[in-house]
Formats: C-alpha cells, structure tokens, sequence
C-alpha cells in the first residue's frame, strides 16, 4: 500500500505551481513534506485527495489511480486528509464534526470507528458535545484529526498539523501521530521546518518552489 506519484505538474489559473513531482510513501511509513510557505505543500496534498485538476503525470495508493476516484470511494478506500486550517464547522458539537465524513460518504462503521478515535484521543471525547466553535485552537486542530481518522485507515495526508499549536498540545499530537505510525497506516506530514515531524517520520521530501527532491539531496 504504497503511495506513489510521478510526474504531477499542478496550475492554479495558469501558473505552474507543482513542477514534475514524484514521490513516494511506502507501505505502513511516515513521511515527512518540508517546504517553506509558499512552496506547494498544501497544493500537493489536495492535488492527492483530488481537490484540484492536474495537468498530468500519476497519482496512486495500493495500485489504485486516485484521479479517477471519487470522494466517496477515497474515503471508503480509507485515504483522508487534514487541512491546515481545520475547516470544522463552528455551529456543529465536536462530535457531530468528527461524524461529518461518515455522513458524507456513507461510512457503514462509524460507530466502531468513533469509538476508535476517542480510545486515541481520549481528551476530545470529554466535549464531544461542546460546538466547534468553543475550542481552542489547539483543541481544534485535536478534532480535525479525529475528523481525518474517521475514513482515514490507511493513507493520512496532514498538512501542517502542528502550526499554530502549543508546545503542551505539540507533544501529545506527536505522540498521537506516533501511535498512527505504529498501527501501519501510511502517512505524509507537511511541515516548513522538520522541528516536529523528524521524530516520527522514516524519511522526508523537502519542497521547494513546486519542485520535490528527497530531503537529504540538494536539487538538480
Ligand atoms: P502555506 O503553508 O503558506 O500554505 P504551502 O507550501 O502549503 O504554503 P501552497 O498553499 O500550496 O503552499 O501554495 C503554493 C503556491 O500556490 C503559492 O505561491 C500560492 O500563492 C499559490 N496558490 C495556492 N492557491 C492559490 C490560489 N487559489 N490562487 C492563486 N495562487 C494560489
């Protein structure tokens, strides 16, 4: 169950922002995507999830051809993703938030897979029933994940999970994520500098301009 792209060229109203990008997360790792703001990463991780047209080149997990997969199918596929700006929706209670994609896509576990993300996340199921809207940010970006592990079983894409968080809250997202690591999914942490993700991750890209290069080489 290996992640893969080769060769993905992204525009946004006609400017090139991802130039020829190939990468890949084998099966059951973390991976790092470490890039200075602006470089693409946000880019890159919706251009997976199929949030954005490409222009060409490949994108696929465990052999599957993500462009042509619908939401729902990722989802059911067990492929999902954590916005850098958490998108909860204020109005609705923390636990209405983390079903919002079990609705959506018509998840048939979602009451095993609840119970699975409260046993990880024990903190956000004390105000499960409190509105998004009351939480901190750090609380926030806590339930964003738990909302991404929902479907998110086999391929987690997190981008920036720790901008803007507290240390306190930093080091238990880090050793939320290191459990993830441990339970075999496959994982890509976008960060603009490797301070959090270098403890977790088994190897990492480094992005820059829109270009992908392995993280220990310099580009061409
Ligand atoms: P950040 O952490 O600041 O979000 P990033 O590495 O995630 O940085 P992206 O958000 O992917 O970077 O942006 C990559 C480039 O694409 C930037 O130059 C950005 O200005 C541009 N860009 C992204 N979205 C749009 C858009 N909707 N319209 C125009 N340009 C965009």
């Amino acid at each position: 169950m290996t992640l893969e792209i080769k060769n993905l060229n992204v525009s946004i109203g006609n400017i090139p922002i991802l130039r020829d990008v190939s990468l890949s997360v084998p099966s059951g790792q973390m991976f790092g995507l470490i890039g200075h703001n602006g470089a693409g990463k946000t880019t890159l991780m919706r251009a997976i999830m199929g949030l954005l047209e490409v222009d060409g080149g490949d994108v696929s997990f465990d052999g599957n051809d993500l462009r042509k997969m619908a939401d729902h199918a990722r989802a059911k596929n067990g492929i999902s993703y954590m916005p850098e700006d958490r998108r909860l929706i204020p109005s609705l209670t923390v636990e209405e938030n983390i079903l919002m994609p079990a609705w959506t896509n018509g998840i048939t576990d979602a009451k095993e897979r609840l119970e699975w993300v409260y046993d990880l996340l024990p903190e956000i199921a004390q105000f499960r029933q409190r509105r998004a809207l009351q939480l901190s940010g750090g609380q926030q970006k806590l339930v964003s994940l738990g909302r991404a592990l929902m479907p998110g079983r086999k391929l987690l894409l997190l981008d920036e999970p720790f901008e803007g968080v507290a240390p306190v809250l930093s080091r238990r997202l880090s050793e939320v994520i290191a459990n993830l690591g441990r339970s075999g999914l496959c994982v890509l942490i976008s960060e603009s500098d490797d301070s959090h993700s270098s403890d977790l991750v088994t190897g990492s890209y480094r992005i820059e301009r829109g270009t992908v290069h392995p993280a220990d080489m310099q580009p061409a």
